[in-house]
């Protein structure tokens, strides 16, 4: 049975409300302490379309369909409900948790398959020596590290740099969804066939996978509720750059596939003829 709240507070919680619905955040979370601003979201009105509001000046104005949102703010939410993970195995030997790094405005995401050692040590994804690759990769493509958004299917190193496993992947994607819910990226590539098959769904080679695009739809808000409406990344796979320092004739390969992605997106190369090294 909700509390009856002091009328001058609950008219200052529902402006608050207010408020933060005009930013563009509607869902809220019950915390410890501040129950009170929980019940009273019960009683507020749940309508998300356009209306027509009278501003000071009484004339009629129509509110934008979709406030701004405050994309960091998102992802600190993503993080927090993340915590001290020990929803999967990988948990217990892991040093840190990889949320992802990078632009949170990103028009291109990459997707890697999980942290190693210097990963783990550090918790930023990709700064050992596929790192190194993924760095030039990215500037062959015209573009600095920290235009995009680098993330991974799992956050924690699975031990010994093993491939993580199927129940792995489950529990950490949705993450991962929230994220790219949050980000909207124009285009995601995924890095080996982990990501690529964990993302996808399809169980298919690396040579089946990659040279094509993909209609990547997320269906959840970033706070990870259904969003039916949702919204669709283009995709691309290509080789992970581990796999490149063992076998670098698939340089030229993946070099194709990040021309594809340059097209797409409208990017120049710095230079001529600026494969990656
Ligand atoms: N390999 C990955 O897939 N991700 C990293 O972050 C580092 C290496």
């Amino acid at each position: 049975m909700p509390r009856a709240l002091d009328p001058r507070l609950r008219e200052q919680l529902a402006a608050r409300l207010q408020y933060y619905r005009d930013l563009g955040i509607y869902d809220f979370y019950r915390r410890e302490g501040v129950a009170a601003a929980a019940e009273i979201t019960e009683d507020m009105p749940r309508k998300r379309e356009s209306k027509i509001v009278a501003a000071e000046t009484g004339v009629a104005v129509a509110e934008p369909r979709q406030a701004a949102r405050d994309v960091e703010l998102e992802l600190r939410a993503i993080s927090q409900d993340i915590g001290e993970c020990t929803r999967c195995r990988l948990s217990k030997a892991r040093n840190n948790i990889l949320f992802g790094t990078g632009n949170v405005h990103a028009e291109l995401m990459f997707v890697g398959e999980g942290p190693g050692a210097d990963e783990d040590e550090q918790g930023l994804p990709f700064v050992g020596r596929a790192g190194q690759l993924l760095n030039n990769m990215i500037a062959a493509m015209g573009l600095r590290r920290e235009d995009v958004y680098i993330a991974n299917i799992v956050k924690c190193r699975p031990p010994q740099n093993r491939t993580p496993e199927r129940d792995e992947c489950e529990t950490c994607i949705p993450f991962l969804l929230r994220q790219i819910a949050a980000i909207r990226p124009k285009v995601i590539v995924a890095l080996g066939a982990t990501a690529a098959r964990n993302l996808l769904a399809i169980n298919s080679p690396m040579g089946e996978l990659r040279g094509r695009w993909y209609d990547f739809r997320v269906n959840v808000t970033s706070q990870g509720r259904p969003d039916p409406g949702g919204f669709t990344a283009k995709l691309a796979v290509t080789y992970h750059p581990a796999f490149l320092l063992r076998d670098p004739r698939q340089k030229k390969e993946t070099w194709k596939d990040l021309q594809m992605v340059m097209q797409y997106l409208g990017l120049k190369p710095p230079s001529k003829s600026a494969a990656p090294a």
